[in-house]
């Protein structure tokens, strides 16, 4: 289950066909629906427990609606769920082992899940934890042997090959990376998910004792500019 999010709470009878008309409804009222558990209370009637795309408002007249379809026994009034502090170190190290045994076919959608099962204001905190970790693991596989090398070099020789298995990558600068097709920021998504790069980036560099003090800030998001692409400078 999913710990964070928006839950609506139906009650509705043990019987078959209702839980297809309470669903119809709410999308006929243009609620996004993104998962739901059901769980019985007694020997006629089960709780659903629906995760919806809305932050805090309900349209006009859908409690009537809903409580109006026969078999349903009450609808509950929305609610905001966050995760206390150790389900989202549970969340990390639970991505951290799925991203880690991924192919990296299959990392960007691990990454957006996990984007998307967390509350906004920890959100971006959360996925560059996730991608500090992924980039320090990278770093000790293949390139921590070997001298230190300086930013630029890092730039061209580290942080460049591994960016460039989510997208085309270009440099400047000897300290701008910018990713054409970030596959973090899809324009469907409420909220992108590229701050997992520059925690992988920070990851990738900060073990090196001449990058270690290396900060990572993202200048520009293809997710707020669509068509630009996303860009991280690096300053030490
Ligand atoms: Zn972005």
């Amino acid at each position: 289950m999913v710990a964070s999010g928006t839950f609506l709470e139906i009650s509705i009878a043990r019987r078959p066909g209702i839980l297809s008309r309470v669903a119809s409804e709410l999308a006929r009222s243009g609620i996004l629906i993104l998962g739901q558990d059901l769980e019985p209370v007694n020997e006629e009637v089960q709780r659903i427990r629906f995760r919806l795309a809305v932050d805090s408002t309900v349209p006009s007249g859908l409690k009537e609606r809903i409580e109006a379809i026969p078999g349903v026994e009450r609808m509950g009034r929305l609610v905001q769920a966050k995760p206390s502090d150790q389900q989202l170190q549970e969340l990390l190290r639970k991505a951290f082992h799925e991203v880690s045994g991924s192919q990296d076919s299959e990392i960007t959608q691990t990454i957006l899940n996990f984007g998307s099962s967390l509350p906004k204001d920890t959100r971006d905190a959360c996925l560059v934890s996730l991608g500090r970790k992924i980039g320090n693991g990278a770093y000790r596989k293949s390139y921590s042997l070997g001298s230190p090398l300086d930013l630029p070099t890092a730039l061209d020789r580290i942080v460049v090959p591994e960016l460039r298995k989510f997208s085309p990558v270009s440099t400047s600068d000897g300290s701008r990376i910018a990713l054409a097709a970030c596959p973090f920021c899809r324009p469907q998504d409420p909220e992108p998910s590229c701050a997992y790069l520059a925690g992988v980036i920070r990851g990738l560099l900060e073990l090196s004792p001449t990058t270690s003090a290396v900060a990572v800030t993202e200048t520009a998001c293809s997710h707020q500019d669509t068509g630009s692409p996303c860009e991280f400078q690096l300053s030490q």
